[in-house]
């Protein structure tokens, strides 16, 4: 080989060695992400529809590509049909919250609870064609809450609770950056995290928060579902 052809040589060798290297690491890396995809976070949204913050949200969820769960207030519904159907048509899953949300009058009694869950879910199949199976207590429940869980649950609901908030209604006048610090310190080291937002009118910080908050937990590994 002639002399001048030795550093052409060399290089070769080199990109070689380092192409070798890089490989190594992706699979590490890869076999990492593999063990790390059981970290699930199920992004929760309550009291929507609305029209701005819910609309940003699905715009953010879209861009990610994520699927979530928005809990329903279905007087909220009247003027919003699109938005109600642009969950459902992006394939987020749709679960009752409320009829009303006012809570002395759904914790009246048992069949208040029931009628006024069963008044949602009539909204949610009237607009969407979607019969909702998932359920979240308004204002989380109360003191009875396990015995009014059983009722939804013979009544064909998955009562989902949450353990971790964006703060967003925790924490007075929050910016976006408080919520996802909030978000951050609540789920803690947590496996599956179960995070509270709201996508009602005055939560135009929680939309803001989003691409902060899916940026974080991609971060640490977690993947994202809804129920
Ligand atoms: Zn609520």
């Amino acid at each position: 080989m002639q002399k001048k052809y030795l550093p052409v040589l060399f290089a070769v060798l080199a990109l070689t060695a380092l192409a070798v290297l890089v490989g190594m690491r992706t699979a590490r890396a890869q076999t990492v992400f593999s063990y790390a995809e059981e970290k699930t976070v199920y992004l929760t949204f309550d009291d929507g529809p609305s029209t701005v913050v819910t609309g940003r949200i699905l715009d953010t969820l879209q861009e990610e590509n994520i699927k979530a769960t928005f809990f329903i207030v279905s007087d909220r519904v009247r003027g919003r049909e699109n938005t109600l159907r642009r969950i459902a048509a992006e394939g987020h899953t749709l679960g009752v919250h409320s009829a009303t949300h006012d809570y002395r009058a759904i914790y009246a009694s048992d069949e208040a609870l029931l009628s006024d869950a069963d008044t949602c879910a009539a909204v949610i199949e009237h607009v969407t064609g979607i019969t909702p199976r998932v359920y979240r207590f308004p204002g989380g429940g109360t003191a009875d809450f396990a015995r009014q869980k059983q009722l939804l649950t013979e009544r064909g609901y998955r009562v989902v609770r949450w353990n971790a908030v964006c703060g967003d209604e925790e924490i007075a006048h929050a910016d976006a950056a408080q919520l996802v610090a909030e978000s951050i310190r609540t789920a803690g080291q947590r496996k599956s995290v179960v995070l509270l937002l709201h996508d009602s009118a005055p939560h135009k910080a929680t939309a803001e928060a989003l691409p902060d908050i899916i940026r974080y937990f991609r971060e640490q590994g977690y993947r994202f579902a809804a129920f």
